[in-house]
């Protein structure tokens, strides 16, 4: 049987009809598991890992996968597993690394407000890195440190205040952004850090944004941080490693990112050409592991056509799938079972009870009530971000590899919805 590939999709194909991820048929699972339902194929987030691990190969590099991409315990163990180390960004995120089996070492604690009781469970666990956002930050991480009479190794957040030319919602590299140390206060910030006997300085971090599709601002960015490293270690601090953060862009519609291998080749004959070619790097890839490694799957309960729109109401809503409505981000959506039929256009849209509840605007489909299909482009920052809004349980996922389907999300039911909760005695 011929297979036909998806653009930008190695892992999803059609063979005749149907809509296969690596070697499972999606409308069989779709049929066993209900809709909305989330698929990942481990081949496609190990294909991702491999390219960074081929632009880096010979160099002392620690891929820290950036977890709340997709923080499910099956993903996280694929990925320690395959020797990555995790990106964190609460106390949380570590419970489900050590759960899915990741080492606390190979842990570095992101985020600009840690509070007193996860600086201390991280400490407690042993994680290899804080990567302080603030100056006050820096305090609080110290006291908590010597109360617990230990060292809490950090590298600081720098701000290279360099456009990543993306949506403005995840640019975090900018002068009026909230995150990382404004760049004038970093080296006063790192002398201080020094002086400070419950910190140990192992390193400097930064992350610029997230869909970033060109390669000029990691460029910048690079070149600002080893300015910094050199002022840094001119005032007689090491910084043993350099962590470039993630936000490697993904190809949704048609955006052609640079691919992980060639960005990180241009990147290190940067960093060689300036000296720093031995320093162990770190990086915080997420949504390039793993955005397009995954699908979700949904139902169509009904169309709708009118005078000025015609809608498909899809049983996936932005509970489940919330980039649309947060960032009008692009998702493309095709047929499990392609039909030979004239393509109309929809737009199309879930059972939320909200006008931004839409999954894609103005998209041809030939499409009749109950057919099946996939929202594409749905690994990172989907289920992550779902919520139960509107009493929705959250979808199931499964983990594909092989002919394998393993389920390793279960329906989340009412009853896990409401087992917190409590009617009042009257
Ligand atoms: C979100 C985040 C990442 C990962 O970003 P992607 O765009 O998913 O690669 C890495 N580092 C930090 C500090 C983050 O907040």
């Amino acid at each position: 049987m011929s297979a036909q590939n998806l653009p930008g999709q190695p892992h999803l194909a059609y063979r005749g009809k149907e809509l296969f991820a690596e070697e499972v048929c999606l409308s069989d699972l779709a049929k066993e598991h209900g809709t909305p339902l989330f698929v990942y194929s481990k081949g496609s987030m190990l294909a991702a890992l491999a390219a960074y691990q081929r632009g880096f190969s010979g160099r002392d590099v620690q891929i820290c996968y950036a977890m709340k991409a997709n923080p499910a315990l099956g993903v996280i163990q694929v990925f320690a597993q395959a020797g990555c180390g995790f990106d964190i960004v609460s106390a949380g995120d570590m419970d489900r690394v050590l759960a899915a089996g990741g080492q606390a070492k190979s842990i570095i604690f992101s985020g600009v407000g840690k509070t007193r009781a996860e600086m201390r469970r991280a400490l407690e666990a042993g994680i290899g890195c804080f990567n302080v956002e603030s100056e006050a930050e820096l305090e609080v991480l110290n006291e908590v440190a010597l109360t617990l009479g230990t060292q809490a190794p950090i590298s600081l957040r720098v701000n290279p205040n360099v456009d990543p030319k993306t949506h403005p919602y995840i640019s975090t590299g900018l002068k009026g952004s909230k995150f990382g140390i404004a760049h004038e206060r970093v080296v006063p910030t790192y002398q201080r850090a020094a002086k400070l006997a419950g910190l140990r300085i192992v390193g400097i971090d930064c992350h610029i944004g997230s869909q970033i599709t060109q390669e000029g601002p990691y460029l910048d960015a690079v070149d600002r941080m080893l300015d910094l490293v050199q002022a840094i270690e001119g005032e007689g601090i090491p910084i043993h490693h350099i962590d470039f953060g993630g936000g490697l862009g993904i190809d949704y519609n048609g955006d052609t990112p640079p691919s992980a291998e060639h960005l990180w080749k241009n990147l290190l004959t940067k960093l060689d050409a300036r000296g720093f070619g031995k320093r162990k790097l770190m990086i915080e890839p997420g949504r390039s592991l793993v955005g397009n490694a995954g699908v979700c799957l949904t139902e169509v309960l009904y169309l709708k056509p009118g005078p000025q729109k015609n809608f498909c109401i899809i049983d996936a809503a932005m509970n489940d799938l919330p980039r649309p409505a947060m960032y009008q981000a692009f998702h493309q959506i095709v047929p499990l079972n392609s039909r030979e039929a004239e393509l109309t256009t929809w737009d199309v849209v879930g059972p939320v009870c909200e006008s931004g509840d839409w999954i894609g605007h103005d998209r041809m489909l030939a499409v009749e009530q109950g057919d099946l299909l996939a929202v594409l482009s749905a690994g990172a920052y989907c289920m992550s971000m779902a919520s139960n809004y509107n009493s929705r349980g959250r979808a199931p996922e499964i983990l594909v590899e092989g002919k394998n389907a393993h389920l390793i999300r279960q329906r989340e039911t009412i009853a896990d919805q409401i087992q917190k909760e409590s009617l009042v005695n009257t």
